[in-house]
Order: C-alpha cells, then structure tokens, then sequence
C-alpha cells in the first residue's frame, strides 16, 4: 500500500492505495469520534462489497447504518440526499458519527454532500469503487447534487477525513467504466506530465487487463498531480482549472445527447481530442501530438470522433458550464503535451475545430 497526503490550508488527508484494503479497518478507524459509522452505497456496489466492509467494521468494534441508494446519475439529486438525512436522522446518528461513502463518483459526491449538510457537517470517509472515482471525484473536496437545470450545481467544497482506493474492487467494474476512467488518467499526462503519458502509452495493455501493479501505479501517480494541484488551489481560483482539460468540449457532448448517452470519461476523452485539435489550430500542437492524443485514446477503448451536434447548438451547449465567466467560454488548451493553459480560443478557430474530422 502506498499512501500520499493533500495537504491544504486548514486540513490535512492520507490517500491510501493499494490492494486488499477493504478489510484494512485500521485505515478508518483513527478518524472515528465514535465506534459508529454509516455506509452510504447503491444496490449495485452493496451486493458485492457492503458485506464485507460491514463484517470487517462490525468485528473491530463499529456499529453501521447501511443506507443503500439506487443507482444512477438520475439519482444524484435532493431527493435521494434527503433519503439519506431521513435514515441518518431516524437512527439517530449525531455530529460524531462518521459516513462512509462506498461508491463511484456519483455516490461520493452525494455521500460528501450529506456530510457537509448534516448537523451542519459531520466527517466523512471515501471508498471510491470506480477507476474514475479513484482518480478523480474522491480526491479534492467538491461535491454536488444536480438540479433540473444544470449538472453539480448544489453543493459545497468539503474535504475528507481519508480516501481508501483499492484495485481490487476495479475487478468488477464494466469494461465502458473501466475506459472511463482512463480518460481522466491520461488528463493528467497531457494537462502536466508527458513522462506520464509515454508511461501510459507503454502500459496501457496492462491497466486494461487490469494489472493491479499498474492500476496502482496510475492511481497513485494521477491522484498525486490532484492532490499537488488542489493543495495550490483549493477553491479553483486558478490553476485548479487545468483539470477541466477536455470538460468544456465534453460537457456539451454530455448535455447535448442527454446525460448517460456518453459516460463522462468517454465525453471528456473526446473532448481532450478536440481540446489538442484546437490547440493544433492555434499552432501550439502538430499533427503528429495530435495523432498521438488520438491514438491513446483510442488504446483505451474510448470514442474519438464527437456526435455531430451542429456549431450553433455546440457553443450553445458550451455556454451553460460553470467555466463560463462573464459570457466568455474559457478553454483548457495544451501549449505542448503535458503542458495545459487556459484561454480563450478565437470564434473562427473553435469552428473550424467543431468542423474538423474528429466530429461525425
Ligand atoms: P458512477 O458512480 O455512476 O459509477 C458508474 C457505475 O459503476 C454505476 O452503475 C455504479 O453502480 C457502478 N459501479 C461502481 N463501482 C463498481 C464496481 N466496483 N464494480 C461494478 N460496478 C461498479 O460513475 P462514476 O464514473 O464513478 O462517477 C461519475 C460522477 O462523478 C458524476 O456524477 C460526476 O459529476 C462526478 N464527478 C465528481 C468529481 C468531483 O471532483 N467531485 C470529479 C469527477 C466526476
Ligand atoms: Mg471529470
């Protein structure tokens, strides 16, 4: 097991990462104000592993409250949240009493939400359960519900009292998650580190075999360039922007076909392509670093042309993201491979880049 710490401002966390660690109830039980915790988790996720978290809880002395969600992104609303405030409320769990988040991203962007809510916050653990959770949505504190009108926006910055990710409960992922995933891992060898890219490159046969060793190694090593990244920039004020490489794009394909159509790994892998194609345009890419974007994407099993949704419905669709900022779209562009800037892009470029051939 490797363990890393986000170090912030006013708090401080230990990621853990290594294999067998659901049984490992060392790793949760120095944060607990009380031998009592309740498990936040789907039906899909509690009938392969509630027990066995449960049971190793239960035999070290922690009483658990499981409350099992569907699952789904359509559940990721109020309605669900308060389901979970109804059960914490009626079995009476208290300020001390510790959630446990037991999921993918959808599930831990909940659980943290309740946390921030309940009795005006209570502390809480993550167990993310998908590749992409691992890499993204457990580490750095946002956590949301969605509204009607608009993906993740209700929620609140809220940090964790530690992240348990461990590769063995990837085993039973789908293969689609399992590419999902992925693409946020190669994000962070474009957005910073082109090392890690050439790394990806090599291992990617591995990590879709999933090899533990390196499932282990690209968690590890993508959630230390979250970590670095959210420690500078807490609140997104600034840099923590970089992470959004291929969001803005993505965003639209997620909306634009109705969110579910596309995972969001599989939008934001698209859209890191029309991300690198822009940058291309701009001059700061050439044809063969976009080829190269192109073909890793491809090795890890995720669609690289765009649904044809037409210019004008494009930069509408684009519009309606958090990163919009007095009516200007701000992109996240790449200066070279492993090296990402935010910028506006010109009118002309973006359409010439929304007609080029990585959009049907
Ligand atoms: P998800 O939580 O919906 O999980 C995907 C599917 O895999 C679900 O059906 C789930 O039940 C199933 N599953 C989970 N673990 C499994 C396992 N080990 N074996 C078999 N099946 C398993 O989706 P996700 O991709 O993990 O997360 C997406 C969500 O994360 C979105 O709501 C997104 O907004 C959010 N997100 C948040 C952040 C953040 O910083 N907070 C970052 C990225 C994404
Ligand atoms: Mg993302």
């Amino acid at each position: 097991m490797k363990t890393l710490d986000l170090i912030l401002p006013d708090t401080r966390y230990p990621i853990h990462i290594g294999q067998q660690l659901l049984g490992e109830t060392g790793l949760i039980t120095p944060h607990l104000k009380q031998p009592r915790v309740a498990i936040i988790t789907n039906t899909t996720v509690a009938a392969l592993y509630l027990a066995p978290l449960q049971h190793s809880l239960e035999q070290a002395g922690v009483s658990c409250l499981p409350v099992v969600l569907p699952d789904g992104e359509d559940f990721k609303t109020w309605d669900t949240l308060n389901r979970i405030f109804d059960a914490l409320l009626s079995h009476r769990c208290e300020r001390s009493t510790t959630l446990i988040a037991l999921g993918g991203g959808v599930i831990g962007d909940m659980t943290g939400f309740a946390a921030a809510c309940y009795q005006r916050g209570v502390p809480f653990i993550q167990i993310p359960t998908t590749l992409l959770a691992q890499v993204d949505s457990s580490v750095g504190g946002k956590t949301a519900i969605n509204h009607p009108q608009g993906k993740n926006m209700i929620g609140a910055f809220y940090q964790p009292q530690a992240v348990i990710a461990d590769m063995d409960l990837l085993d039973t992922l789908p293969e689609r998650e399992l590419s999902a995933g992925l693409a946020e891992i190669i994000k962070y060898g474009l957005l910073g580190d082109e090392q890690f890219l050439g790394w990806l490159e090599q291992n990617m046969p591995a990590l879709r075999k999933r090899n533990k060793q390196a499932l282990a190694h690209a968690v590890e090593h993508s959630c230390k360039m979250k970590a670095d990244i959210v420690a500078q920039d807490e609140k997104e004020q600034g840099m923590r922007a970089l992470l959004n490489l291929g969001h803005t794009f993505g965003h639209a394909i997620e909306a634009g076909l109705g969110f579910g159509t596309w995972l969001h790994g599989e939008a934001v892998g698209a859209g890191m392509l029309l991300a690198a194609e822009a940058s291309r345009q701009l001059g700061w890419l050439d044809q063969a670093q976009v080829d190269r974007v192109e073909a890793i994407l491809q090795q890890a099993g995720l669609p690289t042309i765009a649904p044809a949704l037409g210019t004008v419905r494009w930069i509408e669709l684009m519009g309606h993201d958090k990163k919009v900022e007095g009516g200007e779209i701000r992109f996240v562009l790449l200066k070279s491979l492993g090296h990402a800037v935010v910028a506006k892009l010109p009118a002309a470029i973006l359409e010439q880049t929304l007609n080029s051939r990585f959009v049907d």
